[in-house]
């Protein structure tokens, strides 16, 4: 058996075992769930250790070298220009056909109008206690609660940061790419003097590479522990009920935008086959799947681009860990789905909240700058949600006067419960939306 297969073979194996163990060895019903979290958290904290720490160890110096190393590959800045400007347009293209799917998927399954009163009184007690559980939602959000301005400031501070190190430090991988761009760009304008910088950033590229290719060896376990754990924390009955609905609209929706609608532009402006494109970066899928984070699994997405991707250094490069944070189609047509399901679970109490076409307009726009301004780690999405509602509570006061009816932000705890299964699989969605976009500007910026 060829390396690669094995490796498939022992990730896939891990994946089934963990939903295995977790079900029938850790979870136990019977359990409460501050118990259960006791039994889960070994495990957790086994694969955290052993595969989420060592993958972001890497992130940032990796971003930075990535990033330069592709600036200064791209050589020309017209050159650059023309691959931003391309990214970009993808990135917000994308972005905007997977709301608009939500959309559509959202209104013709009606998960919401579905539930019935007895099975909405419930979620709405159990949605409280999960909210104010986990502290209050809003209460993580960098800007104001409920504010796009306010989140939005923080996403444009982090364009131009004022201190790369302490970026650096805090994580925060937009600000560390928008400094390697212009380091990348700085060395190109040098010239002969700053060759031997750029020899050593890509020579430190090369061997980062071969790190993560170390840590990818770690996968299986690491997949069988972090998936035992979450299986065994919460249960697989969880995905059953009044919710499942919801789940199947989300999950038809990031399965028709990754199996039918990325792979038609793929094929269309990449000219390559997208289904062997997705085979190929089987290892991306998984692992953005049992770590549910776009920057954790962001070295394996460079490396496996690069190498079983075909897609080009100068593209993966600057695509990739930009995109990463940017560019998140699975977010995006998740958060528009869960509000307007969450609106019309609240609809058949109180018509006010029927949305109108001007409103899911709000949810279109506003979604895909929550998309945006979430960070790729678990459960970001569920976060940013917050602007999203405040902006369709705004544009209610807007069409019923200042008493209209508000949707509370506590009723983003009716999802909690099952948002884990749910991230898991946007943030494949939004990571091979990163890849399939290295693969198509890999057409304007080969190697
Ligand atoms: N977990 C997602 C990611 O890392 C973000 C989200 O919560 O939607 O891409």
């Amino acid at each position: 058996m060829k390396k690669e297969t094995l490796l498939t073979v022992l990730i896939l194996a891990g994946l089934v075992l963990g939903v295995l163990f977790g079900q029938y060895l850790l979870f136990d019903p019977a359990a409460t769930a501050e118990a259960q979290q006791q039994i889960a958290r070994p495990y957790q904290t086994a694969g955290n250790f052993l595969f989420i720490r060592p993958l972001q160890m890497l992130i940032i110096p990796l971003v930075f070298v990535a990033v330069v190393s592709g600036v200064c590959a791209i050589g020309n800045p017209s050159k650059l220009g023309l691959v931003g400007g391309a990214t970009l347009t993808y990135y917000l293209a994308t972005t905007l056909i997977a709301v608009v799917l939500g959309l559509v998927l959202v209104n013709v399954i009606k998960p919401g109008a579905a539930v019935s009163q007895d099975d909405f009184s419930k979620l709405q007690m159990a949605g409280r206690g999960d909210f104010e559980a986990k502290g209050g939602v809003s209460e993580k959000l960098t800007g104001r609660p409920e504010d796009v301005g306010g989140s939005f400031l923080n996403l444009l501070e982090s364009f131009v940061p004022n201190n790369p190190l302490r970026s650096a430090v805090n994580g925060d991988i937009l600000a560390v790419v928008m400094f390697a761009i212009f380091i990348g760009l700085a060395l190109v304008l040098t010239g002969p003097p700053a060759k031997p910088v750029i020899e050593v950033i890509d020579g430190l590229f090369a061997a980062l590479i071969k790190i993560v290719m170390w840590i990818i060896w770690l996968a299986p376990i690491g997949v069988f522990l972090l998936v035992a754990a979450k299986v065994g924390e919460k249960g697989l009955a969880k995905l059953i009920g009044p919710l499942a609905l919801y789940m199947l609209a989300v999950l038809a929706g990031l399965a028709i935008h990754l199996f039918v609608i990325l792979p038609v532009i793929l094929a269309v402006l990449g000219r390559c086959n997208p289904y062997r494109f997705l085979w190929d970066l089987r290892k991306v899928i998984l692992t953005a799947f049992s770590t549910a984070s776009s920057n954790a699994t962001l070295p394996v997405t460079i490396e496996e681009c690069q190498t079983v991707g075909r897609c080009s250094r100068r593209a993966t490069s600057f695509v990739v860990p930009l995109g990463s944070t940017v560019n998140m189609n699975g977010t995006a047509l998740y958060e528009a789905v869960a509000v307007s399901f969450l609106f019309q679970l609240f609809a058949q109490t109180n018509p006010q909240f029927h949305l109108t076409l001007s409103q899911q307009l709000v949810i279109l726009v506003t979604a895909t700058l929550a998309a945006i301004g979430a960070a790729g780690i678990p459960a970001a999405g569920l976060v940013t949600m917050a602007i999203v509602i405040g902006a369709v509570n705004t544009s209610l006061k807007a069409l019923h006067g200042p008493d209209a009816a508000q949707l509370p932000l506590w009723t983003i705890g009716i999802i909690v419960g099952v948002d884990r299964v749910l991230d898991m699989c946007r943030t494949v969605v939004n990571v091979m939306g990163d890849a399939i976009g290295a693969r198509i500007i890999t057409r304007i910026a080969p190697d």
